[in-house]
């Protein structure tokens, strides 16, 4: 990356006069490379990766933009997406992050993100979940959304990533079987952060929750709550404090799992290993529950 020819595009593009730039690898991405790039005062937040996935970084855009929007939650903000060379980048606001938000104001925060609304259920683009493709097209109906987009697609790349026949077969039993878990539960389609690990939250340095790396969509608000349980948890203060807000449905529990074997199949596709083994078991219990 020339880094002077990316500073002389943001400080033309922002009115502010050139200025001398340096650039400081960072760790901890999963996905891309980042650096903390300070230009004169200003300081951004940059991730690169190769050209071809310059829609990725689009995405991520429209994703913080639409956070952004929605005056809720802080996202950063993001000044720029483009390709150098053969490299893509995004540009985006360098947040001091310290730790983590407390419960009740990650609760709150979150909780006024999900009553953003969408009359339908998907989003304006499609994105990535890991480097996984995320399939937004629009959909009036939740579980079709769920079944086609979400568990279906991850299934088709089970399969053929040869993926054993028994978890293939339990998983389109389960597919079939969806409606069964929305019998009483009618969601809305909310605004969802979509990878809300706790890798991707933080707070800023007054404390405020901060959240990004974002798979954004419109979605029932039990699937970003369900994401926060499966490689951690939010603890109880966080859940009472979001439901004074916004109260969750007493089958959350048993769709907990529907939720979260997204992410699981998402790895075992990424990564193997044994998430394959842990989306099978996760797929009995719940053709079972
Ligand atoms: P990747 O897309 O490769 O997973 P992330 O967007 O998760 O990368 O960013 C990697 C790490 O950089 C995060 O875990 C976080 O600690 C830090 N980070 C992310 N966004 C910002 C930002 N805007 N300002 C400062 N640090 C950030």
């Amino acid at each position: 990356m020339d880094w002077e020819l990316l500073a002389t595009e943001l400080t033309r593009q922002s009115g502010l006069p050139a200025a001398k730039v340096r650039a400081t690898p960072l760790a901890g991405g999963d996905i891309n490379r980042a650096f903390r790039v300070e230009i004169g005062s200003e300081t951004c937040f940059v991730k690169t990766n190769h050209a071809r996935l310059l829609p990725m970084f689009e995405a991520e855009r429209a994703g913080l933009d639409a956070i952004n929007a929605s005056n809720a939650i802080r996202v950063p903000e993001v000044y720029q997406t483009g390709c150098q060379g053969d490299e893509a980048y995004i540009v985006m606001e360098y947040i001091e992050l310290s730790g983590r938000a407390q419960p009740e104001r990650l609760a709150q925060a979150l909780a006024a993100m999900h009553h953003c609304c969408h009359p339908r259920f998907g989003f304006d683009c499609d994105n990535t979940i890991g480097s996984t493709p995320q399939r937004n097209t629009y959909s009036d109906d939740w579980v079709e959304f769920w079944r086609l987009h979400r568990l279906g697609f991850q299934l088709g790349l089970a399969e053929r990533n040869g993926f054993d026949a028994d978890l293939i077969d339990a998983g389109h039993r389960l597919v079939e079987a969806l409606g069964n878990f929305f019998i009483d539960y009618r969601p809305r389609a909310s605004l969802l952060h979509g990878d809300l690990w706790s890798g991707n939250q933080a707070a800023d340095a007054a404390g405020n929750p901060v959240i990004y790396d974002p798979a954004c969509y419109y979605g029932d608000h039990e699937a970003d709550l369900a994401m926060m349980e499966l490689f951690g948890n939010p603890g109880e203060r966080f859940f009472a404090a979001y439901r004074e807000r916004f109260p969750i449905d007493p089958g959350y529990r048993r769709r907990r799992d529907l939720y979260n074997l997204y992410h699981v199949l998402n790895h075992a596709n990424l990564f193997g290993g044994g998430y394959g083994a842990q989306a099978l078991r996760m797929i009995e219990l719940l053709l079972h529950s």
